[in-house]
């Protein structure tokens, strides 16, 4: 493309900013939960069928997928946006603050969802790629794990992707940079607990029973052990207590019989994660055997790994280089340990998950902040991405 179609191109989309504004306030305004995005479906099956696109809608509970096909190519890629809020109260107090008490667009899928409705605004006029762009709005991204429902309901039986890409916007990021890497992105969210049993007893004469208490402390600094000693130096993961409880803190003369601890385990690798799960086990039954305790681990997944593929990475970066500059691109973002339900989407289909950079807010401003609002500025910035990366994935000269 000549740098004066590239130009044309690039005043077309910012021509739409003000419209995209209007959408994402509106989203923000009347934020919907998991399963729950009926309002923000709506608009959204509204304006893609006001475009021209197919539009397929309930996949997954309140999923939408909107598809698009110019040229005679076959090759298809799909593009996902999140559109579910959080249980929060917001204490912005902007005209576009939530007016649902205690929900809030606290993850910026306002934004998301607004970024994907303008590249499919722009591409259904475009006729610069050649093939099917599948636009997947999904639900319940927070914990809830819509792109799951959206598959398990047939999402790439019914619209069959050659590759798919995601994209979230991050503070701490510079606004409208892009950034991105191969390999995990983000970590498998795991929780687990152990709870020791023992015949507890007074505590004046422990030598009458057995004590779940020294158990439970001795299992606490082994576990300690799995991350240091029995993950990888070059892989990483992280195993965390979140929980203690046994006994009462009325009857301090009494040793509990049960005590419970529970915590989170991150991992990068499904190596890892086989790994840490069955050195819990182990570790924990080791150390109630020695102290003639009992304990009962249970180990629930969560979200796997968001792992990029090399392949659709280099795609998204050449993508990124040309929306938003190679200055304002990083291909070696550090991997961060939040959980991402887009995981499952890649377990399927090639693909890369990308950030894109919302500013320096407050440090209170982070996403699940009662404060935290998408940045309006890198709208354009997000929707020249998603457009320039459809030019890439189905050009038009290829
Ligand atoms: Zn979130
Ligand atoms: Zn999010």
């Amino acid at each position: 493309m000549s740098d004066q179609d590239k130009q044309e191109q690039r005043r077309k989309i910012e021509a739409l900013t003000d419209e995209l504004q209007a959408i994402r306030r509106d989203i923000h305004k009347h934020p919907e939960t998991a399963y729950e995005e009926n309002r923000t479906a709506d608009i959204v099956a509204e304006r893609l069928e006001s475009w021209g696109l197919d539009v397929h809608r309930g996949l997954g509970g309140t999923g939408v997928v909107g598809t698009l096909r110019k040229g005679d190519s076959n090759r298809a890629v799909g593009f996902r946006a999140d559109m579910d809020a959080l249980f929060i109260q917001e204490k912005n107090t902007f005209d576009h603050r939530s007016v649902h008490d205690g929900k809030m667009h606290a993850c910026g899928h306002d934004g998301h969802t607004t970024m994907l409705l303008g590249a499919a605004r722009y591409l259904s006029e475009s006729e610069r790629f050649n093939g099917v762009l599948h636009f997947i709005f999904q639900p319940a991204e927070e914990g809830e794990a819509g792109a799951k429902a959206m598959i398990d309901d047939g999402l790439f039986d019914l619209f069959p992707c050659d590759a798919v890409y995601g994209l979230h916007n991050m503070p701490g990021i510079e606004a409208g940079h892009i950034g991105l890497r191969a390999g995990p992105i983000l970590a498998a969210s795991d929780r687990w607990t152990a709870e020791f049993r023992g015949s507890g007893g007074h505590g004046s004469m422990p030598h009458k029973g057995t004590d779940p208490t020294v158990a439970a402390a001795q299992f606490i600094t082994a576990m300690q052990t799995i991350v240091s000693r029995n993950v990888d130096p070059i892989d990483t993961g992280a195993i965390s207590v979140g929980h203690i409880t046994g006994g009462d803190p009325g009857s301090l003369n009494i040793i509990p019989s049960d005590v419970l601890v529970g915590g989170t385990a991150r991992s990068f690798s499904d190596s890892t994660r086989d790994l840490i799960e069955r050195r819990l086990g182990e570790v924990a039954e080791a150390i109630a055997g020695a102290h003639s305790c009992e304990v009962d681990v249970s180990y629930v997944r969560g979200y796997p790994a968001t792992v990029n593929w090399r392949e659709q990475t280099e795609i998204a970066t050449r993508a990124a280089e040309a929306a938003v500059g190679a200055a304002r691109t990083d291909p070696n973002l550090n991997p961060l340990p939040g959980g991402e339900d887009f995981s499952f989407m890649l377990q399927q289909v090639p693909g890369c998950y990308a950030f894109i950079g919302n500013g320096f807010g407050e440090p209170d401003e982070f996403v699940h902040a009662p404060r935290y609002d998408f940045n309006d500025e890198i709208i354009s910035s997000g929707v020249n991405y998603w457009v320039e990366l459809a030019e890439t994935e189905l050009d038009d000269m290829s």
